[in-house]
């Protein structure tokens, strides 16, 4: 139920339905438009050439009305569409004789009100559809800046993801280097505790020199002595 009303009041705010009325009006006022022409191009014209000139006119003026509305915002006066509001109820007001005071008062009075109901639809209307319009295409823009704003955030949630990604490996590689270096520090530590003395902890540049050292060292218990390849070896 709520669908349905939901879906009237759309139809009935929505830009398609002020069209439809807008086209209803011009569509009236182009048969008042014919009728008042008529009469007046049949005192100077064959009734031939009254009648095709009072359509052409007729559409051609409304036609005009309805291409002014529409474009109003292009022009320099927006007081346009009024003009033309007050022309289609003096239209109406020649073509239905509200200007024959020989009638009475109500009849007078209904034929008036015609008139200015008709100028009062006419203007309301082109301005409804001139305000409606131009929401149309600030909504319609403003979806296009949305649908270009999330295709922004996902290109950059996708570059996003690659970095971190990327931080992920590079934290990897970074571990891995400090695993290697802290292999390296071993054995450099190693390889230089194998250079050193081990009665006086003297640090020699290679094996050799170590070991003609290790012989004469002051704090070696055997100097002196010949020490057989094992016990080297142990030390
Ligand atoms: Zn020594």
């Amino acid at each position: 139920m709520n669908k349905i009303v939901s879906a009237t009041a759309d139809l009935i705010t929505s830009l398609g339905m002020i069209i439809f009325v807008l086209l209803m009006t011009v569509m009236a006022m182009i048969f008042v438009g014919h009728g008042l022409y008529h009469q007046v191009f049949l005192k100077c014209m064959t009734p031939w050439q009254a009648e095709a000139a009072s359509w052409v006119l007729s559409f051609g003026v409304e036609t005009t009305v309805l291409v002014i509305t529409c474009n109003v915002k292009h022009l320099s006066s927006n007081k346009l569409p009024l003009f033309f509001a007050i022309c289609s109820g003096f239209i109406v007001l020649f073509f239905i004789d509200a200007f024959d005071f020989t009638q009475s008062g109500l009849d007078i009075a209904i034929r008036w009100f015609i008139g200015l109901l008709v100028s009062g639809v006419n203007y309301v209307y082109s301005e409804l559809f001139v305000k409606k319009l131009s929401d149309a295409k600030q909504s319609a823009d403003l979806r296009f800046e949305i649908a270009n704003l999330n295709q922004q955030n996902n290109s950059i949630s996708q570059e996003l993801i690659n970095t971190k990604s990327s931080l992920t490996k590079a934290n990897l590689d970074i571990e891995r280097l400090v695993e290697y270096v802290a292999e390296l520090e071993t054995f450099k530590k190693d390889q230089l505790d194998k250079l050193k003395c081990p009665y006086c902890q003297t640090a020699f540049e290679t094996v050799f020199k170590l070991s003609s050292h290790k012989g004469v060292c002051e704090h070696n218990p055997k100097k002196g002595q010949k020490q057989s390849i094992f016990e080297e070896h142990l030390r």
